[in-house]
């Protein structure tokens, strides 16, 4: 890993636009981490630019102080990127989650770093600091400051990665949760995080229509072999309640939390016969090769997929029938 941030630590002393993303409907890990880079290039001297290539739910803009978050529009990025001499990418886990970004990254022969912590087998960028073992991307990003001996956090930067810390641990929960992030939380909160304050805006800021979503699709779960368990939402009960698709971050986390639950899916159309599958797995099963079986990816037990051209019916039934197997195959660990 140190080769690697000297690698990433030579390109940046030799670069001056750099430009940040992560994957689109960003998470707090891919939104933090780039919002902690930001400042940190910043205070070094650099033009920065955070551009994603789909906005971001509503409850992450405390992470948007100085509205920092671009979301990417040809004509208003096309210019600035031309310009653009190193390109870090934060959690992608595959390249295509960078959607036209990749293409202009591409386009204009952009030096391209990814930092992740996602098992990927990608060769689009010229280098891939990748840690699957790690929590979180935004601990990558925390050991590359401790590398380059940034003696002091700024609290934008604190907030940053305390977010995608509590986010991709589910605050300090999951077994990813190692020595190393308490090590990390412990500086951030010396940096000044209030930890209920960055808590309460990713968590506690459900709308009513949204428990309200949410009391649909529990109405509407299928349990399969007592412990499967899918929820559905097409676009049209969607708009009846006056919500998004970001409105549904979250609640496969939640099934996942019910009693004799091993793996929960949420399958939701995102736009018209296109579909977002969102899988939780409490351990037993690992669900990423079945995310992958739908042409997404993620972590053994957080994973995800968009996929087209199939009704939820199918896709739910084809999800079902790979887990069943599973139960049928002999477990090693
Ligand atoms: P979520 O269910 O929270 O949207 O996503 C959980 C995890 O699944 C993400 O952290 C990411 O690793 C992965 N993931 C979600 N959607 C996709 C997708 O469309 N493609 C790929 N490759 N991974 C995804
Ligand atoms: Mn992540």
């Amino acid at each position: 890993m140190k080769k690697d941030w000297q690698i990433l630590s030579d390109k940046i002393k030799n670069s001056n636009n750099v430009l940040l993303s992560t994957h689109m409907n960003p998470d707090c890990d891919g939104l933090g981490s780039e919002v902690a880079f930001y400042y940190y290039l910043l205070s070094i001297g650099k033009q920065v630019k955070i551009i994603n290539i789909t906005s971001m739910n509503k409850n992450y803009e405390f992470l948007n102080n100085n509205s920092i978050i671009e979301t990417y529009s040809d004509s208003v990025h096309n210019k600035w990127i031309e310009s653009v001499d190193l390109a870090i990418i934060f959690d992608i886990g595959h390249y295509k989650r960078l959607g036209e970004i990749a293409n202009q990254i591409n386009k204009n022969n952009i030096y391209s770093v990814s930092i992740d912590h996602h098992l990927s087998h990608d060769v689009f960028f010229d280098v891939s600091i990748v840690d699957i073992e790690a929590a979180a991307t935004g601990l990558l990003v925390w050991k590359y400051f401790k590398y380059m001996k940034v003696d002091k956090i700024s609290l934008n930067i604190a907030n940053g990665l305390y977010a995608a810390l509590i986010s991709d641990t589910g605050s300090f929960r999951y077994n990813s949760t190692t020595p190393d992030c308490h090590e990390m939380a412990e500086d951030l909160l010396k940096a000044g995080v209030l930890p209920y304050d960055v808590y309460s805006s990713i968590y506690e800021q459900r709308e009513i229509k949204q428990v309200k979503l949410f009391s649909y699709l529990i109405d509407n779960i299928n349990i399969y072999n007592d412990m499967f368990i899918c929820s559905k939402i097409n676009l049209q009960t969607l708009n009846k309640f006056n919500c998004t698709i970001q409105d549904i971050d979250g609640f496969s986390d939640y099934l996942r939390g019910i009693k004799g639950v091993e793996v929960a899916f949420v399958i939701s159309e995102i736009t018209d016969s296109v579909f977002k599958i969102s899988f939780r797995s409490r351990g037993k099963y690992i669900i990423n090769d079945v995310a992958e079986d739908c042409g997404g990816g993620g972590h053994k037990l957080a994973a995800g997929a968009t996929i087209k051209d199939k009704n939820m019916e199918e896709i739910e039934q084809f999800i079902i029938k790979k887990l069943n197997k599973k139960t049928k195959e002999i477990h090693v660990n």
